[in-house]
């Protein structure tokens, strides 16, 4: 049995919710997702994911047969249903089930909407930090695909990466693109601290506009910090008071070194203190209620 799954227009247990062999997402890497967090039963920036997860599909010419609010609604009805309280929400749009290359033949995308427990970073990490090292995988340019684009052929470059980080036992990867600028780490963007004031690089760079990147954003404007998005190469990094990674599944983490150079005082910094626990308060309070399991 197991908890339940939306999978096109059905919700199925989780352990008969197959795909075909035939699907693009699984021949092809054909589509795009997001991963989304629920905290104390309700679903955190539920609008901003389903937008960018829309507007992925829209890039790649993937016409969803819902609209952005029906999408939603289905995502709160799981939850519901699997009576989600804190945890993980995958959402899967693939081209859908067809051979071959060509999206002439496409009929209707795969959609799968799963919920699963958070596999989290120990504790350990949020109070002493990440060490973190660059990876020679770049983020692909957007000549060849936009990195906003939350596809799933892409997420190779990003799997490549985090290979490099754990054959040297690093808590993350980071990636450059290809003129060399710091774009985000495999699963996460990158924010500095300098001067008292936070830089980050701009969505020009080549990165995911992360939502909890917005997020973030918004809240040091709130603190009173400015941000600025600018380009950061390597020497930006190395030489920051301080240094934090944010996203969905890691929230806002201190990252105290890279490539061996500790970043400030190698510890986790005064202002990234502040924003996790600004972080922290805001994820307990916002996010849309799941309704009750009827
Ligand atoms: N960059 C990449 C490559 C990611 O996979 C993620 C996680 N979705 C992020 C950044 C952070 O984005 P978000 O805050 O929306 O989770």
């Amino acid at each position: 049995m197991g908890p339940n799954v939306f999978l096109n227009d059905k919700i199925v247990p989780s352990d008969q919710a197959v795909i075909s062999i035939y699907d693009h997402g699984f021949l092809y890497g054909d589509g795009v997702f997001e991963g989304i967090r629920a905290y104390n039963g309700r679903v955190f920036k539920l609008y901003e994911h389903v937008r960018r997860l829309f507007g992925s599909a829209r890039a790649i010419a993937i016409d969803i047969p819902m609209t952005e609010d029906e999408f939603a609604n289905r995502i709160l009805e799981v939850c519901s249903l699997n009576e989600v309280k804190n945890g993980y929400i995958r959402v899967t749009v693939s081209r859908g089930v067809f051979l071959g290359l060509d999206p002439k033949n496409a009929k209707s995308p795969t959609i799968v909407i799963s919920t699963d427990n958070l596999a989290l970073y120990p504790k350990e990490m949020y109070e002493n930090g990440l060490h973190v090292v660059t990876c020679s995988t770049r983020v692909p340019p957007p000549q060849s695909i936009d990195p906003r684009i939350k596809s799933l052929g892409k997420y190779i470059c990003n799997i490549t990466a985090k290979m490099e980080a754990n054959r040297v036992n690093a808590g993350e990867g980071l990636m450059l693109n290809i003129q060399g600028y710091v774009a985000e780490a495999t699963g996460d963007n990158i924010f500095v601290a300098r001067g008292g004031k936070l830089e980050t690089p701009p969505t020009a760079a080549g990165i995911l506009e992360g939502i909890t990147r917005n997020t973030v954003i918004q809240l040091a404007k709130n603190l009173g910090l400015e941000v600025v998005e600018k380009m950061l190469t390597l020497f930006d990094i190395y030489t920051a008071d301080e240094c934090f990674l944010t996203g969905t599944a890691a929230e806002v983490i201190p990252m105290v070194s890279l490539d061996g150079r500790q970043i400030g005082t190698g510890k986790p910094g005064e202002i990234t203190g502040k924003l996790m626990k600004a972080f922290h308060e805001y994820t307990a309070k916002e996010g849309v209620p799941i309704p009750p399991k009827k």
